[in-house]
């Protein structure tokens, strides 16, 4: 069965994602278990005199951001002590761990370690958060309509909606994955393959530092 990152993946390209599977480890880096903490940490690093090196943000951004959240959404404070951590899932067509699951009613949340778009979800993590919300969904057989998406070294929490579009773009990766059988075609836009660590076995030619600034 697929996992929720398998579709994150292939939302973002489904050939990337026919390189990792052939990768022994699959595992993150270590430096993504320390950035992931800090979601963990919330009322402590609204308190604390100085912040961690895995925050990229001034301490002024990163408390408004957090302050911003918890006006924002009702179930900040269920986040911030969440009833259960780390919760492995499995559904009907998908599997994969949500960090957090909040009760009554339930909504799974996902702690992505690197930066937010500046508005919303990047298109393969609303994908991850549909998938989390569905397995969830399936598990506690109520509906899920919605997830929360955590970028814990920028204090940012943001909310992904389960509608009719973000189901189709979920349908559209989980048929992807399953027709996986052999190296799907290089993606059109090679913006995407800048940040993708299997140019070399691509052979993507991405655009040099130099020609990017001419
Ligand atoms: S280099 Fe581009 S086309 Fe190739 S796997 Fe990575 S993202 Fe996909």
């Amino acid at each position: 069965m697929p996992t929720f990152r398998d579709l994150a993946i292939a939302a973002y390209c489904p050939r990337q994602l026919y390189y990792e599977r052939r990768e022994d480890d699959r595992s993150p880096p270590p430096e993504v278990a320390d950035k992931r903490k800090l979601a963990f940490q919330y009322p402590e690093l609204l308190e604390a005199s100085s912040l961690p090196d895995e925050i990229p943000v001034t301490p002024t951004q990163f408390r408004t951001n957090l302050h911003c959240a918890r006006a924002r959404f009702d179930r900040f404070e269920e986040l911030a002590a969440p009833p259960t951590e780390m919760v492995s899932l499995e559904g009907k067509d998908v599997r994969g761990v949500a960090h957090k699951v909040l009760d009554n009613p339930p909504v799974p949340s996902l702690v992505f370690t690197g930066s937010p778009p500046p508005e919303g979800v990047w298109h393969p993590q609303t994908v991850h958060a549909v998938a989390a919300a569905k397995a969830l969904s399936w598990e506690r057989k109520t509906p899920v309509e919605r997830a929360f998406v955590e970028f814990p070294t920028h204090g940012i929490v943001r909310e992904v909606r389960l509608t009719t579009r973000k189901k189709a773009a979920y349908r559209r990766a989980l048929r992807t994955v399953r027709a996986l059988d052999g190296p799907p075609p290089r993606l059109k836009n090679r913006e995407k393959c800048g940040a993708c660590d299997f140019r070399t076995k691509c052979g993507v030619k991405t655009r040099s530092l130099r020609s990017l600034l001419s």
